[in-house]
């Protein structure tokens, strides 16, 4: 494997799935720099045009996902702010916090109807179960709820606008270069982009106890439900300037709580605080690619001049892909015991899905550990993507 690289701006190594490089920025970097060629001050009317000529409900004008995060606060406010009613619709993350449903609550003191779809728990842990065997992702019934449950709910609701928060492809610089154009949420960017890692709903019938019948939210409508509700999922960060710090700032004035003490394996405590499997989801995307959250933070930070790349480094080293022996105020046994996972399952399946390459190793070819149990990185930031 060719020695890993990082972008010359950020932290962003060329091990990021989908990440594209030119003269040695990434793409996400360069994505970054194509926003202050838009036309910010249009950006209200454009949206508020695209969902008055899109409305059908009588009542309310589009939907928006809400979790329980800052950003969901942000989106929810700033539809409102800009004179529309919108339904809220939340699909709950695997293993939903107190903070996290304290923030729904909160949520829904805004002053619109708010609706939550909660699929069958017993089918879903085995889902979680599964997709961690398989494909090393605990998370994975949460990454496509989270996009079809709201699209569900836009055709049973007759509301074809769904407004999400920020595109990935921009933020994260995944994909191709023009996909960080992207005006709409689709089926397309859900199967590419959607971090299903390979494993499609239709897999998952072969789970012992799952049916058809089960799967229900977890696929996204059909094409002509799609076409007959005229569906446009559009993205707040196309209209509005997005920032994850104003985001908090908004939330918090609205009465959205952080958390009380730092999150493991990140570098604040705004985010990533409604579900107790982030922490696990977070170190296995360290174990594949060696790089994870507080990668993603300090970069964003470091784009918007917040963070210098010397001080990022800093603390990146010291707090990305820690080994999730807690997350909040759970420890990684409880977490575990929802999935009926064991801890030495959980050890074991770390290690078969750690990159080798990526890592420092002994004479015999064992994993060279940090004090916290993770694996030891080769590269520290050292050379620059050509
Ligand atoms: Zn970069």
């Amino acid at each position: 494997m060719a020695p890993v690289t990082y972008c010359r701006r950020c932290l962003y190594p060329s091990t990021k799935p989908d990440l594209w490089f030119k003269d040695g920025i990434c793409g996400a970097c360069h994505s970054f720099d194509k926003r202050s060629d838009y036309d910010w001050d249009s950006g209200p009317a454009e949206f508020r045009k695209l969902i008055t000529e899109n409305k059908k409900n009588p009542k309310y004008d589009c939907i928006v996902p809400v979790s329980g995060g800052k950003d969901s606060t942000y989106q929810v406010w700033r539809v409102m702010e800009q004179g529309f009613n919108p339904l809220c619709v939340t699909a709950p993350t695997d293993q939903l916090t107190p903070i996290g449903r304290e923030n729904i609550e909160n949520l829904k003191n805004l002053g619109c109807d708010y609706v939550e779809i909660s699929v069958n728990r017993n089918v879903r842990s085995k889902i979680n179960r599964h997709a961690f065997f398989e494909v090393g992702d605990i998370q994975w019934p949460e990454h496509i709820l989270i996009y079809t449950i709201p699209v569900r709910a836009a055709v049973m609701f007759n509301i074809p606008v769904i407004v999400w928060g920020e595109c990935g492809q921009r933020e994260y610089g995944a994909g191709r270069p023009e996909d960080a154009f992207i005006k709409y949420f689709d089926r397309r960017v859900l199967e590419e982009y959607g971090s299903l890692n390979g494993l499609r709903v239709t897999d998952l019938i072969e789970i012992d106890g799952v049916t058809s019948n089960d799967l229900y939210f977890y696929e996204y409508p059909d094409v002509d439900e799609i076409d007959n509700l005229g569906l446009k999922g559009i993205y707040l960060d196309n209209y509005f300037e997005w920032h994850g710090i104003t985001n908090m700032v908004i939330a918090q004035s609205l009465g959205f709580k952080v958390s009380p003490s730092n999150i493991r394996g990140t570098i604040h405590n705004y985010e990533n605080i409604d579900n107790y499997v982030h922490g696990i989801h977070d170190y296995f995307k360290y174990l594949k690619f060696g790089f994870s959250r507080a990668t993603d933070v300090a970069c964003n930070l470091i784009r918007r001049k917040l963070l210098s790349r010397h001080d990022a480094k800093m603390l990146v080293s010291a707090n990305d892909g820690l080994y999730p022996s807690h997350y909040l105020d759970k420890e990684l046994p409880q977490i575990l015991n929802a999935y009926n996972i064991s801890l030495e399952q959980f050890n074991q399946v770390c290690d078969d899905y750690t990159n080798y390459d990526l890592f420092k190793l002994d004479k015999s070819g064992n994993l060279l550990r940090r004090p916290d149990g993770s694996p030891a990185l080769v590269s520290t930031f050292g050379d620059y993507h050509d």
